[in-house]
């Protein structure tokens, strides 16, 4: 995954407003979109021909922006593909009004889902959750789950059960039955237990609260809202984001792998101090910055 964008309102000149993208064998899950996400798509590499879904967390100007300028983009390059998008149900409108004002003929349909608390859609590679965050307007906090994967193969016990190397070895390792020296094999002869996939928490604009840390619970990745640094907390609380130090002890008591902080106010020049406080509580910590790509490691099984 990359950072497109990890900047909170305004953009500064090292960092763009929100904007994160999730790459997994042909397919993105963009997370907001700012203004200006165009030109960091391209920057990425992100491809916006993909099988592509966009989850946005609310409707505040510095996370859906951007998103206009990239559905002209798409039509221009004559995108085909149905693009699922998911949001608050106002975006919807917002989408429908401005497109039209600036009649902007898309060449591919839009399969949108309205956010709201549970599972909300199935990819090809993922199901995307819902959870309510905690903002000054209706805001989601979403959870992207990897499919799981079959389990590891043993070479060694399949030929000890006489499968030959070959055809039948790739079917059982698809999780079907096959039929070698007039016995049947099944998969759970030869692989281990199935493996989850990894799962990605993003948080949006949020104070912390129990529901997310539930939410949140176990994840590879948690990107959290990260706008303030410990001696702005009560601007934290009052406009309703989180301290460096309130997502880390959310991740903490979520038990979650990692910690991503990111939407830092344009006052922090430097993110370090933020980072600092952050690490006190949770180590595995990282300060997102724009460009910054995570490969998310698979849990132990
Ligand atoms: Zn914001
Ligand atoms: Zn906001």
């Amino acid at each position: 995954m990359t950072f497109l964008g990890t900047s909170a309102a305004v953009p500064t000149k090292e960092r763009g407003l929100p904007g994160i993208a999730l790459k997994r064998e042909g397919e993105v899950i963009l997370m907001d979109c700012g203004e200006g996400i165009q030109r960091r798509v391209l920057a990425e590499s992100v491809g916006l021909g993909n099988e592509m879904t966009i989850l946005i967390t609310h409707l505040h100007g510095d996370h859906v922006a951007g998103l206009l300028g990239l559905l002209q983009t798409m039509s221009l390059s004559q995108r085909r593909k149905p693009l699922n998008i998911v949001g608050p149900e106002k975006l919807l409108r917002w989408l429908r009004v401005t497109s039209e004002l600036l009649q902007i003929g898309l060449t591919f349909p839009i399969r949108f889902s309205k956010a709201a608390p549970g599972t909300i859609l199935r990819t090809p590679g993922f199901r995307i959750r819902t959870a309510k965050a905690v903002h000054s307007v209706e805001a989601f906090a979403y959870l992207v789950e990897e499919k799981g994967r079959p389990g590891i193969f043993y070479p060694e016990q399949a030929k000890r059960l006489g499968v030959p190397e070959g055809k039948l070895w790739s079917r059982l390792q698809k999780g079907r039955t096959v039929t070698a020296q007039g016995r049947k094999v099944t998969p759970s002869e030869v692989t281990g237990p199935p493996r989850p996939g990894r799962k990605v928490g993003y948080s949006g604009d949020s104070r912390p609260s129990a529901g997310l840390t539930r939410f949140f619970a176990g994840c590879d990745l948690l990107i959290f809202d990260s706008t303030f640094g410990g001696k702005d907390a009560d601007k934290a609380a009052e406009r309703m984001h989180s301290t460096s130090s309130e997502a880390a002890e959310l991740a903490k008591k979520a038990k979650v792998r990692k910690l991503a902080l990111t939407h830092f106010s344009a006052r922090y020049t430097s993110t370090t101090s933020l980072l600092r406080e952050a690490r006190r509580i949770f180590p595995n910590t990282v300060a997102a910055s724009d460009g910054l790509a995570i490969e998310v490691d698979y849990p132990s099984s």
